[in-house]
């Protein structure tokens, strides 16, 4: 079955669908497509965005967090809701996105989508935004990483997703990453080089 992200080239991307990308590009294609099944591990982490989710603002260590902003990036056509963005009393923006765990022990994919949000944040309101956050909810940990460090990755894969996801992607095995899917059945990674 051809798995295809778009019939347009100027098509845009969802910040979630380049988690999904940068964690397995096949994964990407399957939830563009439509296949989803819960596990575990997704069950948990929508759990843990109940309050994230709820589109308030509130204060916390002396910042200003707003919930659940829409964002968009022309310049890169991508789009999304962040969990939170912070503004500290300088004004200065900070998306923190919020996870359940580290993604199968690695958290890229979840920097990637954070580091997504701060391009936006800064073509919307033109100013820099120079770090972002993770926080992860079953650990209590908030981690910080420096947007430069990231944005010519994060542009690069933006670019590799859009054309990658017009076609097919085969499966590939990893069993780090396919042992936490959550479309492992429907993917069927297991001898896929030998069908
Ligand atoms: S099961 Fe493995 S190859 Fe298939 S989508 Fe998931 S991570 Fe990718």
């Amino acid at each position: 079955m051809a798995v295809a992200l778009v019939d347009q080239e100027d098509a845009w991307l969802r910040l979630s669908t380049l988690q999904h990308f940068a964690y397995c590009p096949r994964q990407a294609a399957l939830l563009i497509d439509g296949v989803w099944a819960d596990n575990y591990l997704t069950v948990q982490g929508t759990a843990g965005h109940e309050h994230v989710d709820s589109g308030k603002t509130d204060y916390r260590r002396g910042a200003i967090v707003h919930h659940r902003v829409p964002l968009v990036c022309h310049r890169w056509r991508i789009r999304g809701v962040a969990d939170a963005i912070e503004q500290d009393a300088n004004g200065t923006l900070m998306p923190v996105e919020h996870k359940r765990g580290r993604g199968a022990g690695d958290e890229f994919p979840s920097i990637v989508q954070v580091v997504g949000q701060a391009l936006c944040l800064e073509e919307m309101l033109g100013s820099t935004v120079p770090e972002v956050a993770l926080y992860i909810t079953k650990e209590r940990r908030r981690d910080r990483y420096r947007t430069d460090d990231y944005r010519t990755r994060v542009i690069a894969l933006i670019e590799e997703a859009r054309v990658r996801l017009r076609g097919h992607i085969d499966p590939i095995f990893q069993a780090r990453l396919c042992t936490s899917c959550s479309v492992q059945n429907a993917c069927q990674p297991r001898g896929a080089q030998w069908r």
